[in-house]
């Protein structure tokens, strides 16, 4: 595997760029290659599609950003911070907002009057209220690596510009010694985390993920290996003979993994839970419901998952709200059976969770020393990019449609402990935004390597410092705090850490 020009500065921010505009400004810029030469996205062919798919909704005149009612961005986020929290111009909202004050569930009609609304700052500082009133003023991390082990895969979704086929350009596979070698640099860098997903490759045998694991497991011993997709998963389920025997088949798969050495799962391939969306652009993957059923397996078998939402394509706000709702049940359903286990008292079948803002008395945020059973730690909202894959002809969603999905995420899953901006797909400065008054209250890590989506440009070394992190945070008014894959505090010194 060839990656000598993939190999450059990644991400580049410039530190003599200040305040909303630089950052929006910086986003857009991608470094490419060793040399480190920036490419200035406002000044490129894709210039105008890149321009329609981060900024929708508002003109470019020149270097300017102007809305319909000629505010420019600027003139918007002043607007935002100097606004009422208590008030807001549209008066459907009253409801809704209301539920959220009192920390009552919302239901997929009130998320759907929080897409529509024009009065997009009062959803994000209803979310913005939530996370504070769940994480107070903590924003998250993690130092981890990122193995995208194989792009060959047997499937060829539409939205996916990741896959090849075998000798196709660009195909590639880790052997196991280069992932032993991935597994020594991560523990060489001090990585809590490896993060490893990719292909279903066709001519794998189960041993391969096995032995994957194990080689980690050998060169990184305290490294959390959280890896592989509901999807992959029943993949090994099928090449390992396992296929036809169901849950008893994935349990078994999940706990060979485990004993290999995996210790979660990350919570991709989820997609939009829809069987219309299934079949027009991801069949031959599994449906929402069998997605479902490995993390319930996982779940029971004490393992913590992750759930993503890949949005943004053919899907509509309401399938959306629906995927939200059933990772909520599904939730619902594990909390209690715990919380009953324990003999904690709720008042209901809803489990609302509570932070440390007492006056929400529902259910403590279980923490993995608290409960021993699996969960749901994160969501990922995920928004579709188009580029190189089937679904070209498609936009992908705007800067501020993301902005308010991942806040009505954060208001919907009220049962979810975390919400996640994945900068990687998020952008860096649109993920700052959205720890501040978004919703989010975590950022994924310092990743290194990604392959399956590139914002713009041809390079998969993504990495970001950890003194990026904090600048982002900081600058936000947040206390940065580094977790590990399980959300306990890391306290570190260079490459030595431990937890507490
Ligand atoms: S999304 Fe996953 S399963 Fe689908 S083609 Fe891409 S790599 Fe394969």
């Amino acid at each position: 595997m060839d990656r000598a020009n993939s190999t450059g500065n990644g991400i580049g921010l410039s530190a003599s760029s200040r305040g909303l505009w630089g950052m929006l400004i910086m986003g857009l810029r991608v470094k490419i290659g060793r040399v480190g030469r920036s490419i200035q996205c406002f000044t490129e062919n894709r210039t105008d599609r890149l321009f329609r798919r981060i900024w929708g909704g508002m003109t470019r005149t020149g270097q300017r950003l102007i809305n319909a009612s000629g505010d420019t961005m600027g003139g918007l986020m002043t607007k935002f911070a100097a606004r009422d929290n208590n008030k807001h111009s549209d008066l459907a909202l009253d409801a809704v907002l209301a539920k959220v004050r009192e920390g009552l569930r919302l239901s997929c009609e009130d998320g759907l009057v929080l897409y529509e609304t024009p009065d997009i700052w009062s959803v994000l500082g209803a979310a913005n209220s939530v996370r504070r009133r769940l994480h107070g003023n903590v924003a998250w991390y993690n130092v981890n690596r990122h193995l995208n082990y194989t792009n060959v895969c047997a499937l060829s979704c539409h939205f996916c510009a990741f896959h090849r086929k075998r000798g196709d350009d660009g195909a590639y596979e880790y052997t196991i010694d280069e992932v032993r070698e991935e597994a020594k640099k991560a523990a060489a860098a001090g990585a809590t985390e490896m993060h490893v997903v990719g292909g279903l490759h066709p001519w794998h045998p189960f041993e391969f993920y096995t032995d994957m694991l194990r080689v980690i497991r050998e060169e990184a011993p305290r490294v959390h290996i959280k890896a592989f997709t509901a999807v992959e998963i029943v993949h090994l389920a099928k090449i390992s003979k396992r296929g036809r025997d169901g849950a008893d088949g994935i349990r078994s798969v999940l706990e060979e993994l485990r004993a290999a050495g995996l210790g979660s799962l990350p919570g991709g391939g989820a997609e939009v839970f829809d069987d219309r969306i299934h079949d027009e652009v991801f069949k031959g993957k599994i449906r929402g419901d069998a997605w479902m059923d490995v993390h319930r397996i996982a779940h029971e078998l004490g393992i913590h998952t992750n759930a993503t939402m890949l949005y943004g394509h053919v899907e509509g706000r309401m399938e959306r709200l629906r995927h939200m709702e059933l990772l909520r049940s599904q939730q619902d359903a594990t909390l209690l059976a715990w919380a009953g286990q324990q003999g904690i008292a709720t008042e209901n079948s809803q489990v609302v969770l509570s932070g440390p803002d007492e006056r929400y008395p529902n259910l403590r945020l279980p923490t993995v020393d608290t409960c021993d059973t699996g969960y749901y730690q994160t969501c990922i909202p995920l928004p579709f990019i188009p580029d190189d894959s089937k679904l070209e002809r498609l936009y992908g969603p705007t800067g501020l449609e993301n902005m308010r999905t991942l806040a009505i995420a954060r208001l919907m899953l009220d049962n979810i402990p975390h919400m996640k901006t994945f900068w990687i797909m998020q952008t860096l400065p649109a993920s700052q935004l959205m720890l501040e008054m978004g919703g989010a209250d975590d950022i994924d890590g310092t990743v290194v390597w990604y392959d399956i989506t590139k914002v713009e440009g041809e390079g998969t070394h993504q990495e970001v410092t950890v003194q990026d992190l904090h600048r982002v945070m900081r600058e936000s008014g947040l206390e940065p705090a580094e977790r590990d894959t399980l959300y306990r505090r890391v306290t570190r010194n260079d490459a030595e850490w431990s937890t507490c």
